[in-house]
């Protein structure tokens, strides 16, 4: 029953079924769904899930809104089957976004909705209990002194966080506020001044009674500054670019304005890259916040994520910290909105519903009239045209905290040098007199497996994905040779597979075979390596990056996952290796992103009291881009590279979006694509340009062959208007089968 223009059919008021209610329904379908209320309970209210009759079965949904009349004939209406919410779990400016959002990025609206979900909220599960076991004072407990209470500091904090509860709290938010309690509240119970109760879950503010959060720095005056002038905007919409350099303290500038943002009893949601590689951010933010944080991440249990996720929409707690998808979290008190390291890709979704969490959370702080900070010390350069034109306002913390002082990077031409372990000699010099001072090094190779390509040295033959268009990466220790674009794999073969020879040599290096070279280069030294392979089992990587911030390796090599946000305060010397073909990559976004990566790694050296340097092997250092950061920082290569956007007429001076399509076979996937060209035509204006059909620069993966179109204008109401009108089109073309497209708008990945 999609609504379709055409009569409209005005009810007589005497004749009115009841209201009509407009529903989304969890699936990838275009337009909303008009039912009748159900028999025999209360009128639902928008933000509430509904089951409903729908193609000759069941499907979950949420009302978006009630009308008065339908354009469908009232007598085809079928009801709403039941509710299964008590009341809305969305209010209405989480469904505000999420419908722009819909719009914005011409997705399913049901399919937006369902995906800003928990889980199982997605399905026709109830809600988890919200009354549960806790913990209240007893009258007894209420009436007695603090002082006569002895000297257990948990307990003391226990009792009195109930007393300020008459109704009591639950146990896990007790938890949650206090750490473990299970021993305090044996002792109260003992002396009968507490007991349990059901406790409703009730909100969790600051409080005077929680432990006295853990003391920080004293900020410096651009610090200051960028607290004070964000301060100001509270209240009301207003975006921010904090531009800070690496170590420049921007985690203190967050912390002061959660702060600030808890003091007026406001909640404040934090939006980070992968909580699952900041294990550190997220110790130091609970320990110097002055409220628990809701954490929002991977790891959690479907469960756990929930009831974090009601604990944010119920308002019962002040701090969200969260990735991507937290963008949607209901917070009924939002106050602030934070993105760090505003940049990072994986804050673009990627699949399904594809939209931008930064992107979103600018939006989301307009519509809530809040202020909106996005932190980087390489600010994406469609963020830093915003800055520079006004839109945001730009501050700056250009200098590091504390006696910390910039790295110095040096260029190393290794034209001509003989290198050993990939390691020129100049570098493994400098790493021996580093690690004879007693300091760390670390090596940045970003290059996993020990060897990106196996090759028969009689015959030629090299390994390549029966799947996709791709080399096979060696992991030596595991035996395998293993695609790392499709996941397939097979034993390592002891003879060429074409001429059964014996000569098989490897090409090239990742971080396993690094690794094992160093080795007796650097006989006694410990080594620690850090990539997706030594990091697979559970807690692995918190215990290693633990390890190497104590200092107990003093090589650490590894690749990007070292470079997030991690501080390594006895590091005093990195070494990037091989960076050379990223210079030369197909992407536009390539150099931006190399140019990124180096300053992050680089931003690992010399953060404490010992000065550090940096040491980029190259064959190209006369390339403009590795000149530019050299001389002039991020900030002087984000200049070259935003004017040479400018005559490209690339983002952020022209907007894309990217349709995809993927087939069986490579003539189905273009034939579809030339059809959506043609169908589009008619509509696009000369400012409206289409590119493609193209293969995609990995034409086959997984077994797919994949096809991209290209669509660009200088101005984005033109592109949304030009895609509104074209994409019904497009949806009704006929498709082969097999074949399977996608729209992605303002895309950041265009392989
Ligand atoms: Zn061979
Ligand atoms: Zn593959």
């Amino acid at each position: 029953m999609p609504i379709q223009a055409g009569v409209r059919v005005t009810l007589q008021r005497d004749q009115s079924p009841g209201p009509i209610l407009r529903v989304a329904i969890a699936a990838p379908l275009m337009g909303v769904f008009d039912y009748l209320a159900p028999h025999d309970s209360p009128t639902p209210a928008a933000g509430q899930r509904v089951l409903v009759p729908f193609r000759g079965g069941q499907r979950v949904g949420l009302v978006l809104a009630l009308a008065e009349c339908s354009d469908q004939d009232p007598a085809r209406l079928k009801r709403v089957e039941r509710l299964l919410d008590p009341h809305p779990i969305l209010g209405p400016a989480d469904l505000r976004l999420i419908a722009w959002a819909a719009d914005y990025y011409h997705a399913p609206i049901g399919e937006a909705l369902f995906s800003a979900l928990p889980a199982r909220l997605r399905t026709a599960a109830a809600l988890l209990d919200e009354q549960r076991a806790g913990l209240r004072a007893t009258a007894a407990g209420q009436a007695l002194a603090l002082a006569e209470l002895g000297r257990s500091q948990r307990q003391r904090a226990l009792l009195g966080i109930l007393r300020e509860h008459a109704d009591g709290l639950a146990l896990d938010e007790l938890k949650a506020r206090l750490g473990p309690i299970a021993a305090a509240a044996r002792g109260l119970r003992a002396r009968g001044l507490i007991e349990t109760c059901r406790a409703s879950a009730a909100r969790l503010g600051a409080t005077p009674t929680q432990p006295a959060p853990a003391r920080g720095p004293v900020l410096n005056a651009d610090q200051m500054e960028a607290i004070r002038r964000i301060l100001a905007a509270f209240g009301g919409f207003r975006a921010f670019l904090l531009d800070g350099v690496t170590g420049s303290g921007k985690t203190e500038v967050y912390l002061g304005l959660i702060e600030a943002s808890i003091a007026r009893d406001r909640q404040t949601l934090l939006i980070v890259p992968e909580i699952g590689l900041t294990p550190q951010l997220r110790e130091r933010l609970t320990a110097r916040l002055p409220a628990r944080p809701v954490v929002l991440h991977s790891a959690l249990s479907a469960s756990e994520r929930e009831r974090a996720w009601h604990a944010a929409a119920a308002g019962r707690t002040s701090i969200v910290i969260g990735t991507r998808s937290a963008v949607f979290v209901p917070m009924p008190r939002l106050g602030l909105i934070l993105v760090d390291e505003e940049h990072d890709p994986s804050l673009k979704q990627q699949e399904g519903f594809r939209y931008s969490a930064r992107d979103l959370a600018v939006r989301r702080a307009q519509l809530v009239g809040c202020p909106v900070v996005l932190g980087s010390a390489t600010p994406a350069l469609e963020t830093l045209s915003n800055a520079r034109t006004g839109r945001y306002e730009w501050l700056r913390l250009p200098r590091r905290a504390g006696p910390a002082r910039p790295p110095r990077i040096a260029l190393l031409d290794i034209r001509d040098q003989p290198l050993r372990a990939g390691l020129s000699g100049v570098l493994r010099e400098a790493m021996r007199s580093e690690i004879a001072a007693g300091n760390q090094v670390l090596l940045f190779l970003n290059r996993r497996g020990y060897a990106p390509v196996l090759t028969c040295h009689s015959c030629g033959w090299v390994g390549g994905c029966p799947h996709c268009d791709a080399r096979l990466t060696l992991h030596l220790a595991r035996r395998r040779l293993w695609c790392h674009h499709c996941g397939w794999y097979q034993v390592l073969p002891e003879r060429c597979p074409e001429c059964r020879g014996l000569d098989l040599r490897t090409l090239g290096r990742g971080t396993e075979r690094l690794d094992e070279e160093l080795r007796p280069l650097f006989p006694d030294v410990s080594i620690a390596r850090i990539d997706r392979d030594t990091t697979r089992r559970r807690g692995e990587l918190d215990r290693l990056l633990e390890e190497a911030r104590r200092g107990a390796p003093r090589i650490l090599l590894g690749t990007q996952m070292l470079a997030k946000g991690h501080d390594f305060p006895a590091v005093t010397l990195v070494g990037i290796l091989d960076l050379d073909h990223a210079l030369y990559a197909g992407d536009f976004r390539a150099p931006e992103r190399t140019a990124q990566l180096v300053v992050q790694v680089t931003g690992r050296a010399g953060r404490a009291e010992r000065p550090g340097r940096v040491v980029l092997q190259t064959r190209h250092p006369d390339h403009p881009l590795l000149q530019s950061l050299l001389r002039e920082g991020y900030a002087g290569f984000a200049e070259l590279a935003l004017a040479e956007r400018q005559a490209a007429d690339l983002p952020p001076y022209s907007h894309l979006a990217l349709v995809r399509a993927e087939a069986p076979t490579a003539a189905l996937a273009h034939s579809f694509l030339e059809q959506c060209r043609a169908c589009a035509q008619a509509d696009v204006t000369a400012e409206v340009e289409l590119l493609g059909p193209v293969p995609a620069p990995m034409e086959r993966r997984a077994g797919r062959y994949r096809a991209q179109l290209l669509v660009q204008s200088r101005r984005r109401p033109l592109l949304q208007r030009a895609l509104a009108q074209w994409l019904p089109q497009l949806r009704a073309l006929p498709r082969a089968r097999g074949l399977r497209w996608s729209l992605d708008v303002d895309p950041q990945d265009m392989s």
